[in-house]
Formats: C-alpha cells, structure tokens, sequence
C-alpha cells in the first residue's frame, strides 16, 4: 500500500473550482478587485476579526505585520526556533533581529522563558502556532501588556485553530496566515493574508503590499509588490467553504492515530492535547525513540513520512555566522529535532491507509 503524505492532485481535481476559475478568466481582472476582496472578508470573518489583507505569501505577512508595527534595525522580536525557516527570515528582512526562546512539549515557545529574554530593544513577541496548535495566547498576551510589547502571531499552520472558541489570528495586533499548497487553506502557489483588528495597521498593509499607492498615481511612502493573486483568491474562496469538513477529518484522524498509538509510550510521545484548544493538525507530530530507523522502516513500506523541521533556526549557518548562536543554546528543540516525525494526517486519508501505517509502527516496535 502507499500512503502519500498529501494528495493535490486528488484536492484539485474539482468541476466547481473549474468553473468559479473559468468566470476568472472571463473578466481577466487578474490583480487585485473584487475577487480578492470577497477573500478578504470572508477570511476576517473566519477569524473573528474586522480587517484581513490579501498577500502574496505568509512570509510577506510576517514581514509586513512587522514593517506596519514600525520594526526595523536595532529592534528585537522574540520568537521560537523550532518553526519554518521563514519566521525569522522575515524578521531578519524587516533588519530586526530574532531572539529566540526554547520551547515547551508542546512544541510551542515556552511562555516561562520570554520574559528572561525581553531587552531594552525587544519590540515584538512573535509566537509561532506549530503544528496547527494554538500557543499560550492568554500568557503571552498578559506578558505583553505588562512589557509593553506587540504581538504578531504566525498562524500559517493553525487557520482555523481556537482557545475557548476564540481564533488564532484574533489573539495578538497581527495574525500571520500562509495559503501555500501544503497548508490547510491551500491555493496553487503562493498565497499569504494578515489578519488585524486595528483600522490604522489594516489601512497601512494595504499600502504596503501595493506599492505605498494610494490612489493610481500617488504614493503615500515607498512599499513593495505583495499582492494576493486574483485568480488564488478564487481559489482560496472556493477551499475556505471546505474548510470546516476538512478539519474536522484531519481532527478524526488524528483521534485514530491517538487512540491506536497510545500503548507504545514506551516508544513514542503522542501530540499535546489541551480540552481547551480547537486544534486543526496542519502536521501530526510524534517524538519516536530510533526515530530514522522508524521512519526508514515506513518509507521502505510505502508510507511518506516528513520531519518539520530537522534542522532547528538557530543551528542554521547565517544563525550561528551572523547571530552568534550554537548548538546547546535550546536544549527541548535540539532534542526534539532529532526525534520528531511527522504522520500523513490529510483530508483524503483512508481508514485503511492510518490503520496500515499504525501496524507498520506497531510492528516495527514489537518486534524490537
Ligand atoms: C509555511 C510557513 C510560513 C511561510 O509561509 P509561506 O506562505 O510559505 O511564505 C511561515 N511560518 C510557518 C510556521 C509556516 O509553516
């Protein structure tokens, strides 16, 4: 049996999204207009929010939520180095400089420690919401009205993720989305959007993106060229109404995997789970001992299986070259990098094919 770690061929192959795409290419109006307008609202609305800026991916919301804010060099912007690449390559691009804070078993920053990090140059706390689960946003709130510091969430694997029905995105001054084709509110390229519910950070992204125009002819400031395409936002329009049912099978099958997985504790630490938090399993994560031999063993036997992310931020060459930081500096990453694995937990899984793959590891362990 295969079982592919994501299937877009399956995703987009759709008669209604072809057809709300043919009417894209009858009117051609292919930057910016209503189309991404109606994304727009319909993403605010999602997010229980009043403002969300159509981008053209959700590093540029990283980085335009901080450009916004007023973040530039010499400023400091703490976050966790366990995310992508991308949430301090957008800080570095602002010419900010990442702090980075260890993170807890859960695998998201470790609220006891921002504190010890916050300096004279601390700007921004920039909470990472890995795996599609919420960080501890009510914490991180509290510490940042007390130090006076902004908060900018980076929410591209959590669309849809809440803490007491509350949506990430809504938490903090900015929500930092991504509609890449491997995230849960995908498009067929590049797409980002930000959510905000300040009118002034909202008006000033939407200069940003487009240039600093404010009308055809005139600029308020120079900006950039960070458009959500109009021909992605159809088809982002189209996925969000899917949304929820996709969820809700990613959730189930992440219930599967829970329940069939939880005798081998002795070999493997299942996600985090919280009664309080909606999370939407971007990624299925488990900490497994012998964990490249496990997962040599499943891809040998047909199941793709990825690790987010091997290689921890702060031990990638220009952190330690330009950063100064060395291995040893963030104990629980380093040591969880070398044992996470990430499952196939997507829409179209079947049954069998989360059954099959929990056999293979269940094998693999018994037979140890
Ligand atoms: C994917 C991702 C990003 C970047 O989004 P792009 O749309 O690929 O630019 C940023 N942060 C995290 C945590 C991500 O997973």
């Amino acid at each position: 049996m295969k079982v592919k770690y994501l299937d877009l061929p399956k995703q987009f192959k759709d008669e209604e999204l072809w057809v709300a795409l043919r009417e894209q290419f009858e009117t051609c109006q292919f930057v910016l207009g209503p189309e991404v307008e109606k994304f727009e609202s319909n993403f605010a609305r999602l997010c229980c929010i009043p403002f969300a800026v159509g981008l053209n991916s959700g590093t540029d919301a990283i980085f335009l939520a901080l450009k916004a804010l007023g973040i530039d060099s010499g400023d400091e912007v703490i976050t966790a180095p366990n995310s992508f690449v991308a949430t301090a390559g957008a800080i570095m691009a602002t010419g900010a400089k990442p702090v980075f804070v260890d993170v807890g078993p859960d695998y998201n920053i470790n609220v006891e420690l921002i504190e010890r990090a916050i300096s004279k140059k601390t700007k921004a706390i920039l909470p990472v919401h890995l795996t599609g689960n919420p960080a501890e946003m009510h914490k991180i709130m509290d510490i940042s009205q007390r130090k006076g510091l902004y908060v900018v969430e980076d929410a591209a694997q959590a669309v849809g993720a809440s803490i007491e029905g509350q949506p990430v995105g809504s938490f903090g001054d900015v929500g930092c989305f991504s509609l890449h084709p491997l995230k849960n509110l995908n498009v067929c390229g590049d797409g980002g959007v930000l959510t905000t519910g300040s009118k002034e950070i909202y008006e000033k992204v939407r200069l940003l993106r487009n240039h600093g125009l404010k009308n055809r002819d005139e600029i308020e400031f120079f900006g950039y060229n960070s458009r959500l395409d109009t021909i992605q936002a159809a088809i982002a329009n189209h996925f969000i109404t899917n949304l929820k049912s996709l969820t809700e099978k990613r959730r189930s099958n992440a219930q599967i995997y829970d329940s069939e997985l939880k005798d081998l504790y002795n070999f493997i630490t299942l996600p985090p789970r919280k009664n309080s938090v909606y999370q939407v399993f971007h990624t299925y994560v488990i900490q497994a001992k012998n964990r490249n031999k496990l997962i040599n063993y499943l891809n040998r036997h047909g199941v793709e299986i990825k690790i987010h992310y091997p290689i921890p931020i702060h031990l990638q060459k220009p952190c330690q070259k330009k950063l100064g930081y060395k291995r040893g500096d963030f104990p629980v990453c380093e040591q969880q990098s070398e044992q996470i694995l990430t499952l196939p937990i997507h829409q179209y899984l079947k049954k069998e094919n989360i059954y099959y793959t929990i056999d293979l590891i269940t094998k693999f362990y018994r037979s140890r």
